[in-house]
């Protein structure tokens, strides 16, 4: 029997994930957006929660964390970076720390730019990389505590990962990425059939996540600071790729 991922829409748009071991029992909430969805999943499956892992400390990510653990007596695994904004974690973890659920283990990747001390979980053997916000479908996290280039820096080590790894982000801003999308990389034609998706799927109010890398890296435009044509578009032919990514970031935030 293999790892089992529950996703639980809760709150306004976010999702929070179960990750469940069968042979050793063992259970993990990616986050804890939502403690009442997350109990009712629980019940729902009949699985007993063990662990939590924080992505970063905005409420909508932690704020569940003490009601879970006071129902399940799980732990906490939270970033070293938010030491003090998640506090009373049992264990802190940085860059390449490895945490376990059962004998599957994850991978912490320091991606600080939304919040300064945000970090992803990567299952390499599993090509799962729990992305908290950082990226998104079709979009990136806000830089509310972090600069343009901390969050490049954090894209660039996801991009590396194979393409075929999914990547499961926090909340359903699909749609809206999209239309932001369109603005800067009209003539993508893998873009185009995609929004075409998103649409069917939301019409059906299904989820447009988890997403593979891959289409990411074919549509996402902060992850094709590279394109030509953004680059022609935002008349930034000689700028790098971090300048292009700045202000793809800083027009999304004025749409
Ligand atoms: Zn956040």
């Amino acid at each position: 029997m293999s790892l089992m991922v529950k996703q639980i829409p809760c709150l306004s748009d976010n999702y929070g994930y179960l990750l469940h071991d069968p042979v050793s029992g063992e259970t993990v909430s990616i986050d804890s957006p939502d403690a009442n969805a997350i109990l009712t999943a629980l019940e729902e499956e009949n699985w007993h929660l063990t662990q939590i892992w924080n992505t970063h400390h905005h409420w909508d990510h932690a704020g569940g964390n003490a009601e879970l653990v006071k129902k399940t007596g799980c732990i906490i695994i939270a970033p070293a970076g938010e030491r003090d904004m998640i506090p009373g974690a049992d264990r802190y973890v940085h860059e390449g720390d490895e945490v376990m659920l059962g004998d599957y283990n994850a991978r912490v990747l320091e991606t600080t730019g939304h919040t300064r001390g945000h970090i992803c979980y990567v299952m390499d053997e599993q090509k799962k990389a729990f992305v908290g916000d950082t990226v998104f479908s079709m979009g990136c996290g806000r830089l509310f505590e972090g600069s343009a280039a901390q969050m490049w820096n954090s894209l660039s080590k996801l991009m590396a990962l194979p393409d075929e790894t999914l990547i499961y982000c926090a909340h359903e801003y699909t749609a809206d990425n999209a239309r932001f999308a369109l603005t800067i990389e009209p003539e993508n034609q893998d873009l185009l059939a995609r929004v075409d998706a998103v649409k069917a799927l939301r019409a059906k109010d299904r989820p447009t996540v988890p997403m593979s890398l891959g289409l990411e890296k074919r549509t996402n435009p902060f992850l094709r600071p590279d394109s030509p044509a953004i680059r022609h578009r935002l008349k930034a032919e000689s700028a790098d790729d971090e300048q292009v990514f700045a202000m793809i970031r800083a027009l999304k935030d004025k749409f």
